[in-house]
């Protein structure tokens, strides 16, 4: 039996006895429907998104008031009589709430969502208020009283106003959007989303604009909450402002904790955990203390403490590790057999690639780069050296867009690309690795270097969602394998990337930067960590790299690699350039010896390595 297998079989069980469930059930059910529907939306905002919302309630508050208020209220009804049948004001009004929902939430998330830390969840806990104290206290939304008599949903004339009716729709709608979402997660636009939550500055050198991404992410969440209210508008036929207040926020993001915050389907779980047992204990508690309150609430106090101390994970992968002994993990899909990218177009051998004028870094009193000016040429290998601390990583984050420099001019393929972001360094063909692995670590090694060959696909959300990315999304990952072949990775293309050592990580982070079909190529210390063979084997890459026009610029430490594959070396010391030259040029210059402490030339080496 495989996940899938199990799914269909619980949704026909579930269908067929829907007609003869207890109401008591149903009801329940349907509550597990909506709020897990609130609950999916946490998980790609916070497990998969890395950004914590306390104020989810809220926005299923706008999907609520706005279908009560076009249904109900005296000005919506005198406009819409006679322009509409009232049949479809329901309609009108959860078109009217998705609209508000994502306005509020685009302009809430771009304010926001640029706050780092903790400022952004206590951000959300103020909007939160602030909206949940809105609904009550504006007179059109009926104020705390709220507003009652909503009409049920009408759907091909079948009304839908018993809850056993309303709930196959909603369990529709939250079986259709964990199928969308999945299919989101399992594209292009889904790898730059999970690279959202510690990859940021690695994504936009990928040419992932990570801005936008959050507040898509966070506007998406908002949606799923949206909808989930409108439902629980023309269940309950009332809305007040109670069940949109800051405390059912946090359930909501309990129930995500709890499910396991980074599976679509740990939503459902915890969604359903929750409701059971707030039923169980409001009925248990108060005969246990002798009077009735909220006592529920120090019961989840108390167990998400138990939980994130114990399974900060949430139950879903646990359930998963039980569950493994009858629930075959699904087959890894055969890889569709497809043509690779074409290799776009490389420069004339010789044209200028990059181009740096005066180049200049501070970071308070310390100058990390001196009014550097280097070039990198089409079909050239140009070594940067230099001891530790010379300011070499420094040149790559400012010529890759990752830094901005204090002075001075970088040019990229002849256009100025002073002061732009990381990801139009990549758009325009600057593919790079850092000296810091920046690797999705559980995410497979063909996952990670398909990242990389973002900037080449074109497919959005929405295609992504319905399935209609998969032709793009096969030659995506045909060209990913590809790079990973040509890196010598291949028996490790399915393995989490972290399982690597960290000189194979290294190599990933070049076959991602490849992925990218890059015409310069930044490598910050690539060879550190591999063995005899595996240097010999990146040299002969980086060879065939060059043959092919590539110009690469290169951070070694290892002389003997440097001096074997560099056409030009310039030197690095206190963040000038001391020398710069051929190889045998380099290698005889008395500033550069002095650099390095005196050591034998022919040997060179950092102090450090
Ligand atoms: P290299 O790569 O040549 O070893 P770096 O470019 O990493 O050198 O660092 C150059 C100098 O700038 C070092 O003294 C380092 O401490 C300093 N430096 C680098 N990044 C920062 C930063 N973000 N803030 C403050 N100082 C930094
Ligand atoms: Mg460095």
């Amino acid at each position: 039996m495989t996940p899938r297998h199990l799914t269909v079989a619980a949704v026909a069980l579930l269908a067929l006895a829907w007609a003869w469930l207890p109401e008591f059930t149903v009801t329940l059910l349907n509550y597990i429907a909506l709020y897990a529907l609130v609950a999916v939306g946490l998980v790609m905002l916070t497990g998969v998104g890395g950004m914590t919302s306390f104020g989810q309630a809220a926005f299923v508050g706008t999907g609520a008031y706005a279908t009560a208020w076009v249904c109900v209220s005296p000005l919506s009804s005198a406009a819409l009589t006679g322009l509409l049948p009232p049949a479809l004001w329901p309609w009108l009004g959860l078109l009217l709430g998705l609209a508000l929902t994502a306005g509020l939430a685009w302009g809430l998330g771009a304010i926001t969502l640029k706050l780092s830390g903790h400022y952004l969840p206590l951000c959300t806990i103020a909007w939160g208020l602030s909206l949940y104290f809105l609904f009550g206290n504006m007179d059109a939304l009926g104020g705390h009283t709220g507003i009652g008599g909503l009409p049920p949903l009408l759907l091909a004339g079948l009304s839908l106003a018993s809850p056993r009716s309303l709930g196959p729709l909603i369990w529709a709608v939250l079986l259709l959007s964990l199928w969308m979402l999945h299919n989101l997660l399992d594209s292009r636009e889904g790898r730059a989303i999970r690279s959202l939550k510690n990859g940021r500055v690695m994504a936009e050198s990928m040419g992932v604009n990570t801005a936008r991404y959050r507040v898509k992410v966070f506007v998406l969440a908002a949606l799923l909450a949206a909808v989930s209210g409108w439902f629980y508008a023309h269940l309950q036929r009332f809305v007040n402002p109670t069940p949109f207040n800051l405390n059912i926020g946090i359930e909501y993001l309990f129930m995500a904790v709890v499910g396991g915050s980074g599976h679509l389907w740990g939503a459902v779980l915890g969604a359903g955990l929750i409701t059971l047992l707030k039923a169980r204990l409001q009925d248990i508690l108060p005969h246990l203390l002798g009077r009735s309150g909220n006592f529920e609430v120090i019961v989840f106090g108390l167990l998400m403490l138990v939980m994130l101390h114990r399974a900060a994970d949430g139950l879903w992968p646990i359930m998963a590790r039980l569950s493994r002994r009858w629930v075959k993990a699904p087959a890894a899909a055969t890889p569709m057999q497809h043509a690779p990218w074409p290799q776009p177009a490389l420069a004339a051998p010789g044209a200028v690639l990059l181009e740096t004028r005066g180049l200049t870094k501070r970071f308070g009193g310390l100058v990390a780069n001196d009014a550097v000016s280097l070039t990198v040429l089409a079909g050239e290998v140009h070594a940067l050296i230099g001891p530790n601390g010379a300011g070499k990583s420094t040149f790559f984050n400012l010529v890759s867009g990752v830094d901005e420099p204090c002075a001075g001019d970088v040019e990229l393929l002849g256009q100025g690309m002073t002061g732009r972001a990381a990801r139009s360094f990549a758009q325009l063909g600057l593919g790079r690795t850092f000296q810091h692995v920046r690797l999705l670590g559980q995410r497979s090694v063909l996952d990670n270097v398909a990242l990389g060959a973002h900037r080449l696909g074109r497919h959005g959300w929405l295609a992504a969602m319905l399935r209609l990315d998969r032709a793009e999304e096969a030659a995506l990952l045909a060209h990913a394998r590809l790079q990973i072949e040509r890196c010598g990775l291949s028996g490790w293309a399915d393995l989490p990337a972290a399982s690597l050592s960290l000189g194979q990580q290294r190599t990933v982070e070049i076959a991602r930067a490849l992925a990218g079909g890059p015409l310069l190529l930044l490598l910050d210390e690539p060879a550190a960590g591999l063995r005899h063979l595996e240097k010999q084997a990146l040299a002969t890459l980086l060879k065939q790299l060059r043959a092919q026009g590539l110009g690469i610029l290169v951070v070694e430490h290892d002389m003997e690699f440097v001096m074997n594959l560099a056409d030009r070396v310039t030197v690095m010391e206190f963040g000038g350039v001391i020398c710069r030259g051929t190889p045998a040029q380099v290698q005889a210059d008395h500033r550069v010896r002095e650099a390095y402490l005196g050591v034998g030339v022919d040997d060179l080496q950092g102090p450090e390595t």
